[in-house]
């Protein structure tokens, strides 16, 4: 493609210079209404303007959309926003058996999610550019009657596996079918049988007639329409016959005038087939020019995931996960759950761009933007994870033996002072995390050692005086003694030097919840590489439910709330599991990478 040869500007990527040329050279100024007022094909361009451009996102209701659509989306939508067009977000709905409504509304939910809209847009700001393409069945079917009137379609009786062997291969040329010339009022009357239920499912099949010897195979008269008795969510029983993904696509961006219709570069070698159909169909006064172009992009392939929907299917059905918002799957619902964030996914998107080389991404990269995100806009909390007590002995207590309370002060942000303060009840007792002391010191260690000091961060410096084990041998309880006159923000607070800062919680005033630690779902950057089974990759540590203790702040939080837990990482209230007053959390992303080697 010449366009990327030409210098891009920063920022910018091979279609956005294609776009940009096409509005510098009015391409789409003169576009007209393909119909007339009120037919079904006008509604489906929506509102004026039409010089403007428009671009789609097409997801089959199949499934839940996955990291890879957030490409696809921040793409699509993401133009039409710069340039003041409209994305119209379109079902690809041509495929009854497969497709349902659960799917069609977690796909809103998802787009949504990322901040997109698909109400009240476009130039006039009252357009909604949500679309069915079962909604087009009835002009599809006209499309069809049409190439049939003229000479480029035609109704097979051969069996699927003849047409197969009939197909040629990649070396040798194809066949004609001994159907092929049927007169075109044999054809359309069969065609109409088959529309009318007269023909068993399989039995025949309509068929543009092109090149059985066309070097490009998608061209060897590609199918159609076939005959399948399935009900579909949209159009019920309507139907027995359905339009193929290859001639129902391009339709369907002629049909809303989309003027750039972005895919992935599986379908390339369709591009041939999208312009000779849409061709075809102008020619007989169907559609009107200027007509929608394809390009392709290389869709996104990230390490450490699987992003096909099959085997995400096979992942939720077989019970690998706990279903489709499994904190743990690639798919958007899942990350939300994650805690993954969508200004996250813009950067991540952002900075991988978009190109016309296939490669893969490594899925540090996703975290880091998921981390320079979270880490701008999560309060600071503190949380213990793995607990043991340390015993303050020179602590106050009153008469009745209970110790006292002191409030300390824990910024929110360390980057946005202007986010204050809050309170953190000390008191004798509290939860350390278990790494926080070690008997025999490792060269390096700064935090708790025996007879050794270390800061209780926004509190005290203190001295361990000792520790107590269980009969296994672990360390259960630490003593310590605490310096008065070191207290974080008073005067004194640095007359003694100390390595170590370590968190903590106090006992009397934790909240004790669930955690769940997240990590990767495979253990292999490329799960399933070469022949292997991608089933036997998957991580068995993926998840490790623990009880924390946490500061009582946490207690009152609403679901989605997210917090880096200081030293630990980002997490987020789960938003299915958390109850009001009793939130608990899910890992979203460690402060640092372990995985890298
Ligand atoms: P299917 O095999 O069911 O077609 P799909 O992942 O292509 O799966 P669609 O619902 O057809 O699912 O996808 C909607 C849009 O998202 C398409 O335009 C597709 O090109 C794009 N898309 C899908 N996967 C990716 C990916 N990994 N990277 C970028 N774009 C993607
Ligand atoms: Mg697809």
């Amino acid at each position: 493609m010449s366009a990327e040869k030409t210098p891009i500007p920063l920022g910018s990527n091979f279609i956005r210079a294609i776009v940009e040329k096409d509005i510098e050279q009015g391409v789409y100024s003169t576009r007209k209404w393909a119909g007339t007022p009120g037919d079904a094909a006008h509604h489906a361009a929506g509102q004026p303007d039409p010089a403007k451009i428009r671009t789609r996102f097409p997801p089959e209701p199949n499934g839940y959309l996955h990291i890879g659509h957030a490409k696809s989306i921040f793409l699509n939508f993401g133009l039409a926003r710069d340039y003041g067009g409209v994305c119209h977000f379109r079902f690809d709905d041509t495929n009854p058996e497969k497709e349902s409504q659960e799917y069609v509304d977690s796909i809103s939910d998802a787009v949504k999610w990322l901040g997109f809209s698909w109400e009240n847009v476009g130039p006039e700001h009252n357009q909604n550019s949500m679309y069915f393409a079962s909604n087009y069945f009835d002009l599809m079917y006209r499309a069809a009657e049409s190439l049939i009137e003229n000479g480029h379609a035609y109704v097979d009786s051969q069996s699927a596996e003849e047409m197969r062997i009939m197909r040629g291969t990649l070396t040798e040329a194809g066949k004609n079918s001994p159907w092929r010339d049927r007169t075109v009022a044999e054809n359309l009357s069969l065609f109409r049988e088959m529309r009318d239920g007269k023909h068993a499912d399989g039995s025949l099949i309509l068929r543009s007639k092109i090149d059985m010897a066309s070097p490009n195979i998608n061209l060897r008269d590609p199918a159609i329409y076939r005959i399948k008795r399935a009900h579909h969510h949209n159009t019920g029983d309507k139907w027995c016959i359905y339009p193929m993904y290859t001639f129902a696509h391009p339709i369907e961006d002629a049909l809303e005038q989309i003027t750039h219709s972005i895919c992935t570069l599986e379908f390339e070698d369709q591009r041939p087939f999208y312009d000779w159909l849409l061709g075809r169909l102008a020619e007989a006064g169907m559609l009107a020019h200027p007509l929608p172009k394809q390009y392709e992009f290389a869709r996104l392939n990230l390490t450490y995931v699987v992003l096909s929907k099959r085997k995400l299917i096979d992942l939720v059905e077989d019970n690998h996960v706990s279903g489709w918002d499994d904190p743990r799957l690639p798919t958007l619902a899942g990350a939300r759950r994650r805690g993954y964030v969508a200004e996250g996914f813009k950067l991540f998107t952002d900075r991988i761009g978009v190109s016309k080389a296939d490669s893969w991404i490594e899925y540090t990269i996703l975290e880091d933007c998921m981390r320079e995100v979270l880490n701008e806009s999560s309060e600071r909390r503190i949380a213990v994870l793995d607990p043991i007590k340390l015993v303050i002995d020179n602590y106050a207590v009153d008469a009745d033996g209970k110790s006292q309370t002191e409030d300390c002060f824990a910024p929110n942000h360390p980057l946005k002072p202007e986010l204050g303060k809050r309170v953190v009840p000390l008191s004798r007792e509290l939860w350390i995390e278990r790494e926080d002391f070690m008997e025999t010191p490792s060269k390096g260690y700064f935090r708790l050692v025996p007879d050794g000091l270390v800061r209780l961060r926004y509190g005290y410096v203190v001295k361990c005086t000792g520790f107590e084990k269980d009969a296994a041998g672990n360390v259960t309880t630490v003593h310590c003694e605490y310096l008065p006159d070191t207290k974080s923000g008073t005067p004194g607070s640095d007359s003694i030097k100390v390595k170590g800062n370590i968190h903590w919680v106090s006992v009397a005033h934790a909240y004790e919840t669930e955690v769940r630690l997240y990590d990767r779902l495979f253990k292999e950057a490329h799960p399933g590489a070469g022949d292997s089974d991608y089933l036997n990759d998957i991580n068995p540590n993926s998840v490790t439910l623990i009880t924390a203790q946490l500061e009582p702040s946490l207690k009152d939080v609403n679901p989605e709330d997210r917090f880096q837990f200081e030293r630990h990482g980002y997490f987020v209230a789960d938003r299915k599991d958390s109850l009001a007053g009793k939130p608990v959390f899910n890992r979203t992303v460690t402060l640092r990478d372990a995985w890298q080697k």
